[in-house]
């Protein structure tokens, strides 16, 4: 159905219906230019250092030009916003250019974000701004050094063009330069792009871009399971599994997404969709980095987990019409809340450094939930924290051992008796399990990551971004390529937030248009 044409550009915004896609292509830019790239993910590609530095890659990557047999599109997707069905939303700023076959066979999609609009921007520009795309551009690829699952980055483009956002000066709105950031990932499809067509009865379509996923992005599925109408509950179940497996992640690690809607929600189980995330510094699970949510805090740190479950249960009402039984949906998703606890106790063992785990009343379970409470009463920095207990010394635990975690002395003074307590606990729990300390400490290290794109480090890097200077992204990125390894000469980006960063906008809070 189409809406009239916006007067000015002639722009089709509309309900696009029975169909997965639009076809469109990116809005070309006044002069791309090559800002940053990831080597990793060239390589992914089949590309070399030459590939990408000759000038017809910032053209492509930038917008302004396809290569042969690029058929770029928007996707279609609806999704859930804040718990409330708001309809279609779709790809209002990305553009898939198409597949890339590497020479491995592997099949990778190229989606650039910011190119511009398509029938599904509504009344916005399809553009991004530097600092928001820088943000994207690093984490993703600091995500997959992690080892948590997520799209890639390949590069990050500069438009030459302005974009006004929601930066103000002097109560004007403050233009902020443009630029295109090239998403990799198997696939981008959304728990959106299924909700969309059950919520418009569109239920041939519906299955078709079910059998289609599983088909293409699930092909184990198609050798376990001759029977399609089991093979679509197996792939649920595997779609809760996934889900499950990356919020442990996640919360192993200290991500906050900031806006799980069900349409930033990857059928993959990839992390997808890098706005207003943020990094938790001092461990608190009510912290969430935007701005949009700071009210009900649905999607603070502590409540991805549930939210995610939510969001599942979602998806099995979308699913419903073409899977049409109650039970197996349900039973997929009590398996999420299974697999969830499985993997993140397995999670805190790891991260505790214990080869076992001890159930019971004065078990493992409590010596975790005291640790907890202990680091966000304390306000622990937690990255910080669990990087220094490999190197705890379990004859004589001390809390000094953890100087470098506190944030405020007072809060500190307020722990340090139950911290005290705690540690010697945990020392005695931990000797018991008998592995010599170096193996001990090598494998916490190997899940206890020493640096992490810290919201304040982000901002630096964009600080220098903004001044012509792209040094601070190729050198965060790099630190973040080996994020367990120590790093000499590096010792300031494994340290603790600033005082100066705490609430300074950018460093800890954003907003949902980033
Ligand atoms: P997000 O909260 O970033 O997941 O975005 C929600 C929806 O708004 C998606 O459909 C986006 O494509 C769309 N959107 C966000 N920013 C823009 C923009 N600058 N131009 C067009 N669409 C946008
Ligand atoms: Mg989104
Ligand atoms: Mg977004």
């Amino acid at each position: 159905r189409e809406l009239p044409g916006d007067p000015e550009s002639g722009r089709h915004v509309r309900q696009v219906h029975g169909a997965c896609h639009s076809r469109v292509a990116p809005t070309p830019v006044r002069a791309p230019r090559l800002l940053a790239w990831s080597a990793e993910v060239a390589e992914l590609l089949g590309l070399d250092e030459a590939d990408v530095l000759d000038p017809r890659f910032a053209e492509v990557f930038g917008g302004n030009a396809l290569l042969p047999g690029m058929e770029p599109y928007a996707a279609c997707y609806g999704g859930h916003q804040f718990g409330n069905w708001a309809g279609q939303l779709g790809d209002g700023r990305a553009i898939t250019l198409g597949e890339s076959i590497n020479p491995q066979g592997q099949r990778w999609e190229l989606q650039l974000k910011g190119a511009g609009p398509t029938p599904y921007s509504r009344r916005a520009d399809g553009r991004a701004v530097l600092r928001s795309s820088i943000r994207e551009f690093i984490c993703s690829e600091a995500m997959h050094h992690l080892g948590v699952p997520t799209t890639r980055a390949l590069s990050l483009v500069g438009t030459g063009e302005q974009v006004v956002r929601d930066m103000f000066y002097d109560g004007h709105p403050r233009p902020e330069p443009g630029a295109v950031v090239c998403r990799v990932a198997p696939s981008f499809i959304r728990f959106g792009n299924f909700e969309i067509f059950a919520s418009r009865g569109e239920e041939a379509v519906l299955q078709q871009l079910i059998d289609f996923t599983i088909d293409r992005d699930f092909p184990e599925l198609i050798e376990a399971e001759a029977d399609p109408a089991l093979r679509r509950v197996r792939w649920f179940e595997e779609v809760c599994t996934r889900t499950a497996v990356l919020m442990a992640h996640w919360m192993r690690v200290g991500f906050v997404h900031g806006v799980m809607n069900t349409d930033n929600m990857s059928i993959l189980g990839l992390t997808i969709d890098y706005g207003p995330y943020g990094w938790i510094d001092d461990f608190d699970p009510d912290w969430t980095p935007n701005t949009t949510d700071a009210e009900g805090r649905r999607y603070r740190f502590g409540h991805q987990p549930r939210i995610a479950h939510w969001n599942l249960w979602q998806l099995a009402n979308a699913v419903y019409p073409v899977i049409q039984q109650v039970e197996p949906l349900e039973r997929a998703l009590a398996m999420y809340a299974e697999v969830h606890e499985a993997e993140n106790r397995r999670m805190m063992q790891q991260k505790l450094g214990l080869d076992t785990w001890r159930g019971g009343d004065s078990g493992d379970d409590a010596l975790a939930a005291e640790l907890q409470r202990l680091l966000q009463v304390g306000e622990v920095d937690m990255t910080i924290f669990f990087r220094a207990l490999s190197g705890l010394d379990l004859a004589q635990p001390a809390l000094a051992h953890f100087d470098a975690a506190f944030y405020d002395e007072a809060r500190r003074a307020g722990v340090a008796e139950a911290f005290d307590a705690w540690l010697a606990r945990y020392a005695a729990r931990a000797g018991q399990e008998g592995v010599p300390a170096a193996l001990r400490r090598s494998r916490m290290d190997a899940v206890n990551p020493l640096y992490v794109p810290r919201n304040y480090l982000a901002q630096q890097a964009i600080d220098r971004a903004e001044r012509g200077d792209m040094g601070g992204i190729a050198d965060l990125l790099d630190v973040l390529r080996r994020p367990y390894a120590e790093q000499p000469g590096r010792e300031v980006f494994a340290a603790r937030r600033p005082d100066w960063a705490r609430h300074k906008a950018g460093c800890s809070m954003l907003s949902c248009s980033s």
